[in-house]
């Protein structure tokens, strides 16, 4: 029974906590035990709640027991990005810096979960301040990818991921300031959502490049996506960039998407910036098939471009350090967080530098140096002036677009999951993995990731990007869950069904892996 329960969806799980048929410890303690029995292989969690979670998850039960309407998604667990404050655990977000340090009070999104009874079963591992596209700039040791353990999970989420992908937990809360949701979706078989800037609330989700931080879900299916993100969206005071707007039911959105099937009247732009050379042999091929999969079902397909994404990275690689140079300025040793005393004491400024250089790792560290050089006066217009010049112009490149189409797409990632340590030594090459997420972040539109199969000569997830203009998030709810529902009735079952038992002890091959039809596909289904 355990056993059972970590495989189904949130969705399923609120079901039949509904209607009485498990309880909320009972669907708690399965999770809790698949995390003992995996996460020694996998280091998603850097903090198990454990009997807080299971007291938490009884609390809900006798409130159910009581009549209690506790919500829809009541005594389902749900796992947290260790980058969101919670002030029952620890909120490291990955950095020794913060190592052990319990916030006063919870972030509004974590906040929202108990009061919808959801039960935090714990926090996920992430790139230190979520500065990463591997999790191996986590200060508290790397996240292994379920498909693979050589492989990494992708990041700065790689912990929430993995823990969904490996059924720790039916979904988890990510954050979003250059793809860490969606591309550790691409990369582990999940669904992934940056939802539109200001539709979550950033309050007390530690900051890294607060104009590009977004808060969001991760989960195995669209609906358990929408569910979420109906839970921690809307408006929050406390956050002075929260819209101020009442927003559609996302669940709704998600619902209409999987029973209506017929995609007449959408048109879906594929960026040509975002595909083609640099891409991997088998994520453009499953791309393709996605897209011939939409235009079966109605979709119009056609091409549009964006002649300033060549110049996102660049862009991005600026701003975010800058931004994030000031936001790690508070960790002065002083107010809170690690303090090292130099031997034989010294100036307010030694202890200081002594702190963070102990406290922060060298990407930190790296990006620190560069923001506050962009940031500086001689270099401020070259540099950090010419890098929002070009953000606008990117933003202009989407209106354009979004002039002609309904939702753009472009594979999740470029590859799929590389190996651990291959790129640590290469920062750009680490850099250059986040091409076709970050244009979402620069303009604030939604963007949303989820599984279009395996990749064959590999063996390993392959993610398709939906963005939509700002605003517009239930419309990726939408398209997201057609395609979806046609993808599993390609498949007959869901992507994460391929993943073995024992998973990572040896990747799955491409052997066991259902073609779709479309282009480069041989008559008989057969791509290799
Ligand atoms: N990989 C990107 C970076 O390193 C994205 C990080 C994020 O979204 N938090 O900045």
């Amino acid at each position: 029974m355990s056993d059972d329960l970590t495989r189904l969806t949130a969705s399923h799980l609120a079901g039949l906590l509904a209607a009485g048929e498990v309880s909320s410890v009972e669907a708690t303690r399965a999770h809790l035990d698949r995390i003992e029995q995996v996460d020694g292989d996998l280091h998603a969690f850097l903090h198990i709640a454990g009997d807080a979670a299971l007291r938490r998850a009884g609390e809900v039960d006798r409130l159910r027991a009581d009549g209690a309407d506790v919500g829809p998604l009541g005594g389902v667990p749900v796992a947290i990005k260790d980058v969101l404050c919670t002030k029952d655990m620890p909120s490291t977000a990955a950095s020794r810096i913060l190592e052990g340090w319990i916030p006063p009070y919870d972030a509004t999104v974590v906040a929202r979960l108990r009061s919808a009874n959801l039960i935090p079963l714990g926090k996920t591992n992430m790139d230190e301040f979520a500065m990463g596209s591997s999790t191996e700039h986590s200060a508290f040791g790397p996240t292994h990818n379920p498909w693979d353990l050589d492989r990494i999970p992708g990041g700065s989420g790689g912990g929430s991921a993995a823990a969904v992908a490996a059924f720790e937990a039916p979904f988890a809360l990510g954050s979003d300031t250059g793809g860490s949701i969606r591309q550790p979706a691409a990369v582990t078989g999940t669904v992934g959502v940056k939802p539109t800037y200001g539709g979550v609330s950033r309050y007390g989700a530690i900051a890294l490049a607060s104009s590009l931080d977004q808060v969001g879900p991760v989960s195995r299916t669209v609906l358990d996506a929408a569910l979420l993100h109906d839970v921690i969206g809307g408006h929050d005071p406390h956050d002075s960039t929260s819209l101020d707007q009442l927003w559609p039911s996302f669940e709704q959105a998600a619902r209409a998407g999987a029973e209506n099937l017929d995609l007449r009247g959408i048109r879906v732009g594929v960026v040509r910036e975002l595909s083609g050379e640099g891409f991997q042999t088998g994520v453009q091929q499953r791309f393709d098939e996605a897209l011939a999969l939409l235009a079966s079902a109605g979709a119009e397909i056609v091409e549009v471009s964006a002649p300033h994404f060549e110049y996102a990275i660049a862009a991005y690689y600026l701003i975010l350090p800058a931004e994030a140079s000031s936001n790690l300025a508070k960790y002065d040793s002083v107010r809170f967080g690690l303090r090292v005393t130099p031997e034989g004491g010294g100036t307010v400024e030694q202890v200081m530098a002594a702190s963070r250089g102990a406290g922060f790792g060298p990407e930190v560290k790296r990006r620190i140096i560069l923001g506050t050089y962009a940031l500086s006066a001689g270099y401020y217009d070259a540099y950090y002036g010419s890098a929002q010049k070009v953000r606008t112009l990117i933003q202009r490149d989407f209106d354009a677009a979004f002039g002609q189409v309904d939702v753009l797409v472009s594979p999740s990632a470029p590859t799929t999951a590389f190996k651990l340590g291959a790129k640590m030594d290469d920062p750009m090459a680490m850099y250059l993995n986040d091409i076709t997420t970050i244009p979402a972040n620069l303009a604030g539109i939604p963007g949303m990731g989820l599984p279009v199969g395996l990749a064959p000569e590999d063996g390993l997830p392959v993610g398709i990007q939906l963005m939509a203009p700002a605003r517009e998030d239930a419309r990726l709810y939408r398209v997201g869950a057609a395609l979806e529902a046609l993808l599993e009735d390609h498949w007959g079952h869901p992507l994460l069904d391929l993943l073995p038992a024992d998973f990572g002890r040896h990747p799955a091959g491409a052997d066991r892996i259902v073609p779709l039809p479309g282009p480069g596909t041989e008559p008989d289904g057969g791509t290799h």
